[in-house]
Order: C-alpha cells, then structure tokens, then sequence
C-alpha cells in the first residue's frame, strides 16, 4: 500500500516536473536530459536514452542517464537495427532487438520499456528506459507512463518549434546583418530599432551609436532629389487599408551626409508594417547607395552636351566655308578655293574621327575589348611619324624622339596602336597651353617596350589622375572646358593597349606637367 502511494506521489512529481519543463525551459537539449533523467527515475531504472527522428527520418540519439559515452556509437547502430525490425509489428523480434540494445550499455539490464513520444499521431521521438530487474507494470501503470510520454512529446515538440524558430530568426538576422544594401527597422515614431553593417559602411554611423536615435537625426540630407518621409506620415502615410504593403512603399531619393561629413547619394524604400490592429508597428527601410549610379547620370549629361558641342562646331564651319565658296557674287582665287576646301576637308575628317571614336566606345562597353589586327609593328616609326604630323600643328612645343637603341618591333595593330600615340601626343599639346618640350621616349626590356609621352603642361591632381582612364570622363580645369575634346580619347586608349595585353599609366603633378606611359609585352 506504501509502496502504492509512493509510486504515485514519484509520478505526480515527474509529471509535474515535466510540464514545468515544458513551460520554462525551451532549449531543446536540456528538456531531453530532464525527460529522460525523470521517466529513468520514476521506472526505478538504471539507464535511460532519447531519441528523435532527424530531418532525414532517422532516430538519433539526444540524450541519455546512465550511458557510458564509449557506448554512444554502438548504442546507436543498435537502436537502428531495433527500428528496422520495430516495423515488422512482431513483439518477440522487437523485445529481442531492446535486449540487444540493453546489452550494450550493461549486461545486467534484463528489462525495457520503450515508449514512443508522439504528436497527431505521429512518431517523433522514442523515449527507452532499461532496468535491472524484471518487474510488473499494470494497465494504470501502463497508461500513466504514456500520458508522461504524450507530455514529454510536447515538451520536445515545443522544444523543437522553439528551435527552429530560433534558427529562422538566426537566418533572417544574417541576411539582414550580410545584404548588399543597407537595412534597417524603424518603430512606428521613426527611431531606429536595428541597423545592419552595409548601412554602417554607408553612413559613417556605427550600429550601438544609432539604435534608439531619432531617424532624422543620422538621416541627414543635403540635397533631397524626391520624397520627404515625415512629411508623407504627417498626410496620412502609410494608409491602414492598403492590401498589399507593396503598394505603400514609399521612396526617397537625396544626397545623405554621412558621419564624417562625406557624401553619398541614396534611394530609401520604406516599407510599412502593420500588427494584428492594422496599426503602424515598425517601418522596414532598404537603403541603396545610388552614388556611381547618379555620377554616371551626370557624366552622361556632360557627354551630350560636349558631344554636340564636339558636332557643332565642324559642322558650323564646314557649312560656313562651303556657302563662302558657293556665294554667286565673288569668283574666288584658286588659292583660296584650294585653302577653304582643306578646312572643310579637315573638319569633316574631325568628325569622322568623332563618329569612329563613339562607336569603338560603344563596342568596347558591348564586347568588353577591342579587335585587333596583329602584324610585327615598329612602334617607333609610329611614333616618329605622329610626332612629325603635329610638329606642323605648333609653333609653341617642341617635340623630341628618345628611343633606345635597337628598339624592337612588337606584336600590334599599327592603326590602333598609332591611335594611341596621336591621342597622347595631341593630349600633351591642348593640355601644355604655354608650350613647352614634350618628349616621346622608347625603352624595353626583355619581356616588354614601354613608351612615354613626356609633357610641361597644367599636370592632373591625384583625385583627377584616379579618373582620366574613364568614360567621358574630363578633368574639371577651365583648360579642359574650353578645349576640344570628349573625354574618349584615353579611355579608347587604355581599352587598345589592353586588348594588346599591355597596360597605361599616368604620373602627374598639378603644375609640373605629365607623364602618359603604356607598356606592350614583347611576345
Ligand atoms: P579629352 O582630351 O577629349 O577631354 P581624354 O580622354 O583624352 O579626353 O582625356 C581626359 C581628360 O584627361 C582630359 O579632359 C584632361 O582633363 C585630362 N588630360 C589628358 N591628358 C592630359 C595631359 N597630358 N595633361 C593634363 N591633363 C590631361
């Protein structure tokens, strides 16, 4: 009778410390320890393991009491074996199989009692309890444990939505935290609530500094190309009604002055998010540096209005020269006719050049090089050549060839590579507007010739240098704005010394004059 009431006192407990468990502690793996440590107990049993099916379908083993770890593995292999033949329905074959796995941890384990931990009707885990003595369970017994079991089944069930709950949030976060572009969440009074690391990088602001400030306080703009946030919530933004959060994203396009005072041109897309009242609970902003996006905008700007201006001005005077020439009233000298035809004669090569320049610009940007066509190149018959082509254009430069010695052919697209040099050498004579020597020197070693075109003129700044090479690019001197030119040239020159494997630099001081080399392998 003691004995009776002891054993339902024990129950009570563990069915209390189970559901205890099941409230309180929702790391996965303590519950399992606190389960199988209880129904060991309460069996008045020596070993005890808890096992769960794996995503894969396999039982694992989670936990154990009274397992040595040198076990674990062939307690494992065992326990696979036990649920191979479970499903055979047959009580003989598997109580064979439980005394196999009993004999593994201890050979004087003579009883088991397995019990399977279920949720809808499914097998999610396998609670297994062995004892060293053979004893009896009545029905109530029987019936007891299962519903110790059906308990200890959503204590694991919740310990394991608990967990993958956690692993989601994990996987979210690091989305978040790892994203391209930046992200973070505001509550419903615009403050931030977290801030990820692009975000970091494009304000300057660091995520401890900023989280709980005012938006507006890290969110300074200096320029503001569309949208104004609060301005929008103060006309009703974002509307509770809308059925899609898609349709109430709203979107702000400024110039954002970062925390140390740089900019950095951003487009924000804030999207609303609502709780079960459909009241604003947080506003979820993706943040995207537009920055190379807006410089390209305005590059190409300039490139239009420098292209036509580059257009106009032979065709203005081509059309001015031809009507002198067509005028009815006056026969012209043939010397005039002869030097008024070569000016027209001239622009119009001018602009083919342009033409043929804009073109070639637009293939490289398609196919990524330049075609070429390779032959044994003397390089330094180019050079001497285009040198002699402009000494006629200036009176104000002079010009010498410093070739080494012996100075070897190399593989090249003469016309491309004769591109090139006149690009350099017309380049040294717009930008050394007081004249000056501008040298052409020749140098090789064994793998490669290097060829440098040595100016007196204006130089470039560092900031300037780190662009010449670009698209369009111009350099911002009141030099380059009222010389011709579409800042095509040394980026059709670097793509042609490329394609021929070779590469191009720039050495400058503002002031002191330039230094363009490019470099050609030798083989
Ligand atoms: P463009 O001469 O048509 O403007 P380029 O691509 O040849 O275009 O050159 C780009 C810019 O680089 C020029 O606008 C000029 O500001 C600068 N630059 C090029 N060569 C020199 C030079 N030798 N000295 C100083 N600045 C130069």
């Amino acid at each position: 009778m003691l004995a009776l009431l002891d054993f339902r006192l024990r129950q009570r407990d563990f069915l209390l410390e189970i559901s205890r468990a099941i409230t309180e502690r929702l790391e996965l793996n303590e519950v399992l320890k606190r389960v199988v440590h209880a129904s060991v107990v309460m069996l008045a049993g020596q070993s005890g393991v808890v096992a769960l099916r794996d995503s894969t379908g396999r039982f694992k083993i989670r936990a154990v009491k009274g397992v040595p770890q040198d076990k674990f593995g062939a307690l494992d292999e065992r326990m696979q074996a036990m649920i191979e033949v479970a499903s055979e329905r047959d009580p003989e074959i598997l109580n064979a199989a439980l005394r196999e796995m009993a004999a593994v941890i201890d050979a004087t384990l003579i009883q088991t009692f397995a019990i399977p931990l279920t949720i809808a009707g499914e097998a999610v885990g396998l609670l297994i309890v062995f004892r060293n003595f053979q004893g009896g369970a009545t029905p109530d017994d029987v019936q007891v444990l299962q519903s110790f079991a059906d308990q200890a089944a959503i204590a694991v069930h919740n310990a394991q939505l608990y967990e993958r709950i956690m692993v989601d949030r994990k996987q979210l976060a690091a989305v978040v935290q790892h994203s391209a572009d930046g992200v973070m969440i505001l509550d419903a009074s615009l403050r931030i609530m977290s801030f990820n690391r692009a975000l970091e990088r494009m304000t300057g602001w660091s995520t401890p500094d900023v989280i709980g400030l005012p938006l507006d306080e890290v969110f300074r703009f200096s320029h503001v190309e569309r949208g104004d946030l609060q301005e929008a919530m103060m006309r009703g933004w974002p509307r509770a009604d809308a059925t899609e959060s898609e349709d109430e994203v709203y979107t702000v396009e400024a110039d954002l002055v970062r925390r140390d005072g740089l900019s950095v041109s951003v487009g924000i897309r804030y999207a609303p998010l609502f709780n079960a009242d459909r009241k604003l609970a947080n506003i979820i902003a993706n943040v995207r540096d537009v920055t190379n996006f807006r410089q390209a905008q305005q590059m190409q700007n300039v490139f239009i209005s420098t292209v036509s201006h580059e257009l106009r001005t032979p065709v203005t005077l081509i059309k001015g020269y031809a009507a002198t020439l067509r005028r009815e009233d006056v026969t012209w000298e043939p010397e005039f006719v002869r030097e008024y035809s070569s000016v027209i004669e001239e622009e119009a090569d001018r602009l083919t050049e342009l033409i043929e320049n804009l073109l070639t610009a637009s293939r490289i940007q398609a196919e990524n090089t330049v075609k070429l066509n390779l032959a044994d190149t003397d390089i330094e018959a180019i050079a001497s050549r285009s040198v002699e082509r402009f000494r006629t254009q200036t009176t104000r430069h002079t010009f010498k060839l410093e070739f080494a010695p012996d100075f070897p052919f190399v593989q090249g697209d003469e016309t491309r590579l004769r591109q090139v040099l006149d690009n350099l050498l017309s380049n040294a004579i717009k930008y050394s507007p007081d004249g000056g020597t501008i040298r052409v020197r020749g140098t090789y070693n064994d793998a490669a010739i290097t060829i440098s075109v040595i100016d007196q003129g204006v130089g470039l700044s560092e900031q300037e240098m780190e662009h010449v090479f670009e698209r369009f690019y111009r350099a911002d001197s009141t030099l380059s704005r009222t010389t011709q030119g579409t800042g095509l040239g040394l980026y059709l020159s670097k793509a042609i010394v490329e394609a021929h494997g070779g590469s191009i630099h720039v050495e400058s001081n503002p002031g002191e004059g330039s230094t363009f080399a490019f470099t050609l392998p030798r083989t």
